[in-house]
């Protein structure tokens, strides 16, 4: 049987302030710049989400549907439209870089995908703009 991956892409907007409370406040300016701005500022995100597994007699490695429903019910509310220094209990006192929120997202979205067994999350792409993207693998890339 061939292994195929699939993917989804979501988007979702969010605001966030990129500072350390370990740092002074002129060591934040100089570490995160204009992302520690006091009042936050805002992205619009696009997450791809990747699944891989065995193409099935169905002819899916997934129903894409189900992958579409669990971004849409359970994973894109928590995040979108919020603040996600404040709104978000899985990012508590996480500084939310688009490096840690791709490694939040992806305990969420692992979870979620536990009844797809033996389908597997395999990556997360976060942008968080046109030109800057991250990639997270799981723990153990
Ligand atoms: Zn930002």
């Amino acid at each position: 049987m061939h292994t195929v991956e699939i993917t989804r892409v979501e988007e979702f907007s969010a605001s966030h302030r990129l500072h350390d409370p370990r740092l002074s406040d002129d060591e934040n300016r100089a570490l995160y710049g204009i992302c520690n701005n006091p009042n936050g500022h805002g992205h619009n995100y696009e997450l791809h989400v990747t699944v891989a597994g065995k193409v099935a007699e169905s002819g899916m490695v997934m129903n894409l549907t189900d992958l579409m429903a669990i971004l849409a019910e359970r994973v894109l509310p928590t995040v979108d439209h919020k603040h996600l220094n404040h709104d978000v209990p899985f990012l508590d006192g996480i500084i939310p870089t688009a490096e840690n929120i791709a490694i939040a997202l992806w305990n969420e979205i692992e979870r979620e995908l536990a009844p797809h067994e033996p389908c597997r999350l395999v990556r997360i792409k976060l942008h968080e703009s046109r030109s800057n993207y991250v990639e997270y693998r799981g723990p153990s890339s």
